[in-house]
């Protein structure tokens, strides 16, 4: 189909591009103990078992592999490895009162994460409208494009999900959506095991764009959370919980 990428803006023939990517739903397949054909989906309030995977055609060859270069990184480092992704290979856990922080080891893990990160919630902007970057959207846009650097106004971040005997995170997927809070708007999303955060406006306090994955700083922070203490997947529990069950979940 002949438009105009949504990322460059050049007229191409533009590819069936994923909001999510298909590996993540594949993942939370696999790792489902009920043995569920599809993940548990959740988005916009809808509960649903099944392997809807929102599609559009959205960007040009060239913007789509520039995509999925990123995609495999991070699926790379959310294969499963004794229970556990491979990312808590590449993390040292730091000696704080609750154990929730843990460095990179590795400096392009967190370069590579924060781009997918932004890629997704750009996506779920222009895809669907689910992320709201409002006047943001063309800070994103270019430096998803390379054109310019991380917005300085935004402050990313992601969590790893520990075991938990409580609940398995890592069958959860759901595409980005947007809060608004006090000091500015909050976009997330989750999968294969990971939570991303995106905290974007001018009163976003600095030590929080000091620990943000696109910081100058070469240590980069990742957290380390329980499933159950997790606000994401609380919220997501619940939509579960009040939504309106369709497909295989409406069945008794
Ligand atoms: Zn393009």
């Amino acid at each position: 189909m002949i438009g105009t990428c949504a990322l460059c803006q050049k007229t191409a023939d533009l590819q069936n591009s994923h909001l999510i990517p298909k590996w993540a739903y594949r993942r939370a397949c696999e790792v489902d103990p009920g043995d569920a054909k599809a993940p548990v989906y959740v988005a916009g309030g809808n509960a649903v078992l099944s392997n809807k995977q929102t599609t559009r055609h959205l960007l040009c060859s060239d913007c789509e592999q520039r995509f999925s270069n990123r995609e495999n990184y991070v699926a790379g480092l959310t294969e499963l490895d004794n229970g556990q992704i491979k990312l808590f290979r590449n993390i040292t856990r730091l000696d704080t009162p609750k154990k929730v922080l843990a460095s990179l080891n590795n400096e392009l893990d967190g370069d590579q994460i924060a781009y997918f990160a932004a890629s997704v919630m750009w996506r779920g902007c222009v895809m669907t409208g689910g992320c709201k970057l409002g006047l943001y959207e063309p800070r994103f846009r270019q430096y998803l494009l390379g054109t310019s650097g991380f917005p300085p106004e935004a402050a990313i971040s992601v969590g790893l999900f520990d075991q938990s005997p409580n609940a398995d995170a890592r069958g959860w997927v759901s595409e980005p959506a947007s809060t608004k809070t006090n000091i500015g708007w909050l976009h997330g999303f989750l999968l294969a095991g990971l939570a991303f955060r995106c905290w974007v406006g001018k009163a976003i306090p600095g030590e929080w764009q000091h620990v943000s994955l696109a910081s100058p700083n070469p240590t980069k922070y990742v957290s380390i959370i329980k499933p159950e203490e997790c606000a994401d997947f609380l919220a997501a529990v619940e939509i579960v919980g009040s939504a309106q069950p369709r497909g295989k979940l409406a069945k008794p």
